[in-house]
C-alpha cells in the first residue's frame, strides 16, 4: 500500500486542476484515479489493480477525506481532496474553452441524457464525440470506438474498479487525452442527484451525506475504511 501512498498528488487541487488544462493543451495522454480507501484496499487485494495504480503512467489524486486524513497521520504531506466531481465539471469547462473532444460513458441513460442537454446549453464549445450509458454489454467495444473517435477527455462513470479496469485495459489505444474514471458524478453533473451541500463538504462530511441519502453504502463504506485504517496506521513516510 505504501507504493500507493507514494504516488499520491500532493498539490494543491488549483494547482493540479491548471496542471490538468495543460496538458490537455499539450494533448498529451493522462490516466487519473481519484481515489478512496477502497481504492487503495483493491490495489491490495487484486494484482492487476495493484499493477494499474503503481504504473507509471496512472496519477493518483486523493478524492475521499480517509485518504487525507491517514495521510495526515502518517507523514504524507497531501494537501487537500480533490474529488472526481470537481476534476470532471473542471474538465467540462476546459472542454468548452478550447473546444475540445469530449466521449462520456456511463450512468443511467436517463442521467445521460440529461448530462448531453446541460451539456448543450451551458458549453456549447464542447465537441461531444460519443456518449454511451453504462449498462450496455460490449463495455471493451465501446471503449476501442471511443479510441478510434481520438477525444481530448474521456470521462467513464461505471464505478470503482470497472471505470479504472476499463480505461487501464485499452490505454494504449489512445493517442493523446485526458482519461478519468468519475464514478458517480453523472448523477450529480446532470441534476439527477445533489452533491452534499457546502456545510458538509467543508466539514468533510461528504461520505456521511451519501451515506444518510443511500444507507445501502454503509456496508461498503464501513468494511472498506476500517481495513483501509487498520492497514495504514502501520506505515510512515520514508524520509
Ligand atoms: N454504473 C454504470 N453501469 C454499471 C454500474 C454502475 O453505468 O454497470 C454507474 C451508475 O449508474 C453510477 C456510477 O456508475 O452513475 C457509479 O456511481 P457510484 O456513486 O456508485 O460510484 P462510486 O463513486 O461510489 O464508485
Amino acid at each position: 500500500m505504501r507504493t500507493f501512498f507514494d504516488k499520491l498528488v500532493c498539490d494543491s487541487a488549483a494547482n493540479f486542476y491548471k496542471m490538468m488544462e495543460d496538458r490537455l493543451l499539450k494533448k498529451e495522454k493522462m490516466f487519473i484515479v481519484t481515489a478512496n480507501p477502497e481504492t487503495f484496499m483493491k490495489g491490495t487485494q487484486d494484482e492487476d489493480f495493484c499493477r494499474l495504480l503503481e504504473d507509471k503512467r496512472t496519477t493518483i489524486v486523493p478524492d475521499g477525506i480517509g485518504i487525507v486524513k491517514v495521510c495526515d497521520m502518517i507523514g504524507y504531506p497531501v494537501k487537500e481532496r480533490i474529488p472526481g466531481v470537481e476534476i470532471a465539471e473542471k474538465l467540462l469547462q476546459n472542454a468548452d474553452d478550447h473546444h475540445s473532444k469530449l466521449a462520456l460513458f456511463g450512468a443511467k441513460s436517463e442521467v445521460l441524457n440529461r448530462l448531453k442537454g446541460k451539456i448543450n446549453d451551458h458549453y456549447p464549445n464542447i465537441d461531444l464525440v460519443l456518449a454511451v450509458d453504462g449498462y450496455i454489454k460490449e463495455k471493451d467495444q465501446v471503449m476501442q470506438e471511443i479510441a478510434m473517435l481520438h477525444p481530448d477527455i474521456v470521462l467513464v462513470a461505471l464505478g470503482i474498479p470497472a471505470q479504472e479496469q476499463l480505461i487501464y485495459r485499452h490505454l494504449n489505444e489512445f493517442d493523446h487525452g485526458i482519461l478519468v474514471g468519475v464514478g458517480g458524478s453523472f448523477d450529480v453533473m446532470s441534476g439527477c442527484k445533489k452533491r452534499a451541500p457546502k456545510i458538509f463538504i467543508k466539514c468533510n462530511l461528504e461520505w456521511l451525506y451519501r451515506i444518510a441519502k443511500e444507507p445501502s453504502r454503509l456496508g461498503r463504506f464501513y468494511k472498506n475504511n476500517v481495513k483501509f485504517i487498520r492497514m495504514a496506521s502501520k506505515l510512515k513516510r520514508r524520509s
